[in-house]
């Protein structure tokens, strides 16, 4: 039996990664689509045989509660819409996967892990590289500490984004770069840590004034943590670069890239080669969150884990507006 999702917003992440990505899945596949442009209907029904009834817009999307074919919801709408559909389909009585960033708030974050605990449903945060074993591997170089503590964690996760009039850049739909792309490399050194930060410090900046000028084109921050570790992380717009460095007291480790779609890897001081290849790593993502869910299991990014980020996402943009070391 496969779960059957359904994708809410049909823009570049669910069309060109996650919509092929559901026909390599063994345990869920694309039987809905919930869009507010009709001339992408037929085209979707067309490329992946969606029934009719499996069709919803933004305004008849609640009566999804009523369809027995759809067993999940996949929120990858613009951010500052994540929380209302993740709520209305935990209403509905749907699973939900959400895309990251979470929601711009905290508060957003918590109201979607309730309304899915008040529902009885599952939520999970589309957090693709927490299912590659190339960043499963750094992440246990953490835990286990083979070279001792960390010390000193760099990361940097950006491209150069020549698009303009898109909601990246609009603060009100939950743009800016820290959301987007900063979280792949605050989740660098979260996840090489395996620590929540204790403090940040940020500073925004941007090249491009005539198109990011409600929000960040470039943030830095630096992180500490309770061990003592510190992370100094880099996000651009306008930077192509994906990198993460981890310096432990007895050697170190490497990976570039750290956050992509495929080819993830790295080396570490010892000779270790980190090197894993899978053949689609949304399709990784999406059947084992399926998997958990028919299982009852727990999932590998709950929505808890979204909203960890979130909480020092709000932190930065703190710091980044007063100047200030922002504690946690
Ligand atoms: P996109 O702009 O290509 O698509 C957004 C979709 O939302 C479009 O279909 C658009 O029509 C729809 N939409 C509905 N209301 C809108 C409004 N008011 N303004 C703008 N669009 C509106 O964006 P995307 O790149 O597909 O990103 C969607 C989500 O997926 C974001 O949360 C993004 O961070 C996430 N994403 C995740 C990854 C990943 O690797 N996990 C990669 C890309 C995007």
């Amino acid at each position: 039996k496969k779960l059957g999702v359904a994708l809410v917003g049909l823009g570049y992440y669910s069309t060109d990664l996650l919509a092929p990505a559901l026909q390599l899945t063994n345990n869920c596949e694309l039987r809905g689509i919930v869009t507010g442009s009709p001339e992408k209907i037929p085209v979707w029904k067309e490329k992946y045989g969606i029934a009719d009834k499996n069709v919803y817009n933004y305004k008849n999307f609640d009566t999804i509660a009523n369809n027995p074919d759809i067993d999940v919801v996949y929120v990858v709408l613009p951010p500052s819409m994540h929380a209302e559909y993740t709520i209305r389909a935990a209403k509905a009585g749907k699973h939900v996967w959400c895309e990251k960033p979470m929601a711009p708030t905290v508060a957003d974050c918590e109201a979607m892990i309730k309304a899915c605990k008040d529902n009885k449903v599952k939520l999970a945060i589309g957090y693709r590289c927490q299912h590659d074993p190339n960043i499963q591997a750094y992440m246990k170089v953490g835990k286990e500490r083979p070279f001792g503590k960390v010390r000193m964690v760099t990361s940097a996760a950006g491209y150069f984004d020549g698009r303009t009039n898109h909601w990246k850049q609009n603060k009100k739909l939950g743009g800016g770069v820290m959301g987007d792309m900063g979280v792949y490399a605050l989740q660098g050194a979260r996840l090489a840590t395996g620590e929540e930060p204790i403090s940040v410090m940020a500073q925004a900046s941007t090249t491009r004034p005539e198109i990011y000028h409600e929000v960040e084109e470039t943030m830095m921050f630096q992180l500490e943590f309770p061990s003592g570790a510190r992370a100094s992380c880099q996000t651009s717009f306008g930077i192509n670069m994906n990198h993460l460095q981890v310096n432990y007291e007895k050697g170190w480790l490497k990976m570039e890239p750290h956050s992509s779609y495929n080819g993830n890897n790295g080396s570490m001081s010892d000779g270790t080669i980190i090197k894993f290849s899978i053949p689609n790593q949304q399709a990784k993502q999406m059947d084992e969150d399926a998997l958990a869910i028919m299982e009852k299991t727990d999932l590998i990014v709950p929505g808890e884990e979204g909203l960890r980020d979130i909480r020092v996402v709000e932190a930065i943009y703190k710091s980044a507006a007063q100047n200030c070391v922002v504690k946690l």
